[in-house]
């Protein structure tokens, strides 16, 4: 068949043990095997260190199309880097944020097996002569490709893909030279420098690092990979038709080649240089072979640095026959800005394929209790064809359902509140609203911290008038900041302060909580998503391109308070704007305030709460032994906010008390959680796949039905 390649320098994968059991069907079994040895399975998977290759929702896209394109039956691959340090854990000491290194595979990974016969050599440096045989590349550092495997298992349907992940090896002459000279323990020492290439991932969410090491992952991840997939192409009857010379005719339609981000944009030239200078490909039909294997998606619309440089997304954009943003809308301004010139060139290339999560770990795996009402009535088709929870639009006014669901959200909240209150020594109130926004901290975000004010304003209001009836509320936020990122630095260490006077307001009771998610991760979010009530994905419209945390917070019975942005948008869509919380400037609108100039100055000197939650900020009310702590941020709102966060304020504050007020009305505010849920269907990342294979990779249509589960649900 086809093969189609998914080249990711991320997959944000978490644990593997529970997602193995319910692929394979087999997760009751284990628990009462388990039962019967006195072991408890949930205290025995929260040992299991979460593989955390990958920053934040870029990583765990790759790591849920894995799961989609297993399930569909593809014949698909991913291949990555098989970091020995995955994303740092995120420790807070004192308020801060601490990096720890992330020692994934101390104890070794069960779920790996390393392929020696497979291993490859990556070259590197060296000069390049012309000779008559052609192009010779001479005198170039080799650093050894070793893969290790980890199965893929679709959900119950007998079919396991492979994900492979090369690790640097140094190979056993490298710098055999410094050995000849006598210095043999400096070679054996400098081994580690080829080996460096796989030792860390880098922790840049949405930001381009112009170094030399990162470059070098680029590299070695494409060209380990592109010779695997040739050595596969060659081996397969199409391949090898004729024994003296492959014919690379068939080789588009027998690979597909998908490029997550410019991240891998080094396999368009890796490889044309294959085909030209090793198989003596004409350039001509290299240039159109590479064209049609290779698709490229677009996952940010930030400029990604110095235009000296080659930009990766321009090689990307001519070396692809299809380039596609990530929702409908960052799809259009690919179209109108970032790409305008390309777009006009060759409009037929662009395309759009909005995200989508995997339903089986972002609802099965981590909201069971959820999962079996919802089959309790409509059956487990929607498992493997999420559109099937439209079914459950008749019963938005089933009172035995209504009753159901908030039974359910009720129980993530107490059990959630248990995990806290062991981590935090902390009472929450289970039946406060869990306001929750948890995801990488990085340019565009940091000044959105929209919600900063709301605490300040809700913690005024409480302590004017103390016997007012207030919505109670527990304010969740999470999130990693890059370790050289200052800004991102000082609104986690805002959170944790504010947090520390709030919960700690005698005045205040367990009316308001403010709780820092310390080292948001992917189990992490399997636990506290399915708690949420309030799902807040702020950012400002035009600037963010999917979000893939707003799907699994709506699948999850979340209610979004959000701005017309990324997936925002479709959400809207699918559920009725009217049962979603949206508020502030559409991107239109920011354009124009653009065209006009922001001020944010305006805004403070107007909105008198506004300007109480700055000052009390700016003056130290929250850092009284430091009060000048957080100056920086205020400036930066004040002077060069770029994100332009006081502007939606006002509409932000007006949402937050419709959200009060219908969170005083249970059954209100369930049903529409049940309309939601409903309206989901579209996000499952089974959708987007099918997408990508009819669209881009050419699979027919016909081919992708899901084969009916072969191993009965337990
Ligand atoms: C889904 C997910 C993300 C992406 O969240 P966004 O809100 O879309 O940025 C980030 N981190 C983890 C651990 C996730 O599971």
């Amino acid at each position: 068949p086809q093969r189609i390649y998914y080249l990711s320098l991320e997959f944000y994968m978490g644990r593997t043990l529970q997602n193995t059991m319910v692929n394979l069907g087999l997760q009751s079994a284990c628990d009462e095997a388990i039962y019967q040895l006195g072991l408890d399975l949930e205290e025995l998977e929260e040992i299991e260190e979460d593989a955390g290759l990958g920053n934040g929702g870029l990583g765990r896209l790759a790591a849920c199309f894995l799961d989609s394109m297993a399930t569909l039956g593809l014949a698909a691959y991913g291949y990555g880097i098989r970091y020995e340090f995955g994303i740092f854990n995120q420790k807070i000491v004192n308020g801060w944020q601490v990096e720890e290194a992330d020692d994934w595979l101390r104890y070794g990974n069960p779920w790996e097996k390393a392929r020696p016969e497979y291993m490859l050599p990556v070259h590197f440096y060296g000069r390049v002569e012309h000779t008559p045989d052609g192009v010779k590349w001479l005198d170039t550092q080799v650093v050894l490709a070793m893969p290790y495997d980890t199965p893929v298992p679709g959900y119950r349907n007998n079919t396991v893909n492979t994900m492979r992940l090369w690790s640097a090896k140094a190979p056993n002459d490298f710098k055999l030279h410094d050995f000849n000279v006598g210095d043999y323990i400096e070679a054996v020492l400098d081994r580690n420098l080829a080996e460096n290439i796989s030792r860390v991932l880098y922790p840049n969410d949405n930001f381009f690092e112009g170094k030399e090491l990162r470059l070098k992952q680029e590299y070695f991840v494409v060209a380990a990979t592109l010779q695997d997939i040739i050595r596969r192409f060659k081996s397969s009857k199409f391949g090898c038709r004729d024994p003296v010379r492959t014919s690379f005719e068939t080789f588009p339609d027998k690979v597909a080649i998908q490029l997550n981000d410019t991240h891998p944009a080094l396999a368009i030239p890796e490889l044309i240089r294959i085909l030209v200078d090793v198989e003596k490909v004409d350039w001509d039909k290299a240039w159109e072979i590479t064209k049609k294997t290779c698709a490229y998606t677009n996952h940010t619309v930030l400029p990604e640095g110095d235009c000296k440089r080659i930009n990766m997304a321009h090689l990307c954009v001519i070396g692809s026959h299809a380039i596609n943003g990530v929702a409908r809308i960052h799809s259009e301004i690919l179209k109108q800005s970032v790409f305008k010139d390309f777009y006009e060139l060759e409009p037929e290339k662009f395309q759009n394929k909005t995200n989508g999560i995997t339903p089986r770990r972002w609802l099965l795996l981590c909201n069971p209790g959820l999962a079996d009402i919802i089959v309790e009535k409509i059956g487990e088709g929607f498992l493997t064809d999420l559109s099937q929870l439209k079914q459950l639009l008749p019963l938005v006014t089933d009172e035995g359902f209504i009753r159901d669901v908030a039974k359910v959200k009720q129980h993530r909240h107490l059990k959630y509140t248990y995990k806290i209150d062991k981590n935090y020594f902390r009472d929450l109130n289970p039946l406060s609203a869990f306001q929750e926004e948890a995801k990488m901290a990085h340019r565009a975000r940091c000044s959105r911290c929209l919600c900063i004010y709301l605490i300040c304003t809700l913690h005024e209001g409480i302590r004017k008038d103390p016997t007012k009836s207030f919505v109670p509320r527990t304010v969740m936020i999470g999130g990693k900041a890059a370790p050289g990122y200052h800004m991102a630095k000082m609104i986690i260490k805002l959170v944790t302060s504010i947090g520390s006077v709030v919960n700690h307001d005698p005045i205040v009771g367990d009316r308001l909580r403010v709780i820092f998610l310390e080292n948001y991760r992917v189990s992490l979010a399997e636990k506290v998503i399915p708690s949420a009530d309030l799902s807040q994905q702020i950012s400002t419209a035009g600037t963010e391109a999917s979000g893939t945390g707003n799907m699994k917070f709506m699948l999850n019975g979340a209610l979004t308070i959000g701005t017309m942005d990324g997936a925002n948008v479709e959400m809207a869509e699918e559920a009725g704007e009217e049962n979603l919380f949206i508020f502030g400037l559409r991107v239109e609108e920011v354009e124009a305030l653009d065209q006009k100039g922001y001020n944010a100055r305006e805004y403070y000197d107007r909105l008198p709460e506004l300007r109480q939650a700055v000052d009390q900020i700016g003056s130290g009310f929250f850092s009284p032994k430091e009060p000048d702590c957080f100056r920086d941020i205020v400036n930066m709102l004040m002077n060069h906010d770029r994100f332009k966060v006081f502007a939606d304020y006002e509409a932000y504050m007006e949402c937050q008390a419709k959200v009060d007020q219908l969170y005083r009305d249970p059954k209100e505010w369930t049903k529409k959680v049940i309309q939601n849920i409903a309206c989901s269907g579209k996000f499952s990342s089974d959708r987007t796949i099918t997408e990508y294979a009819r669209d881009i990779w050419g699979a027919e249509p016909s081919d992708l039905k899901i084969p009916p589960p072969n191993i009965p649900r337990d």
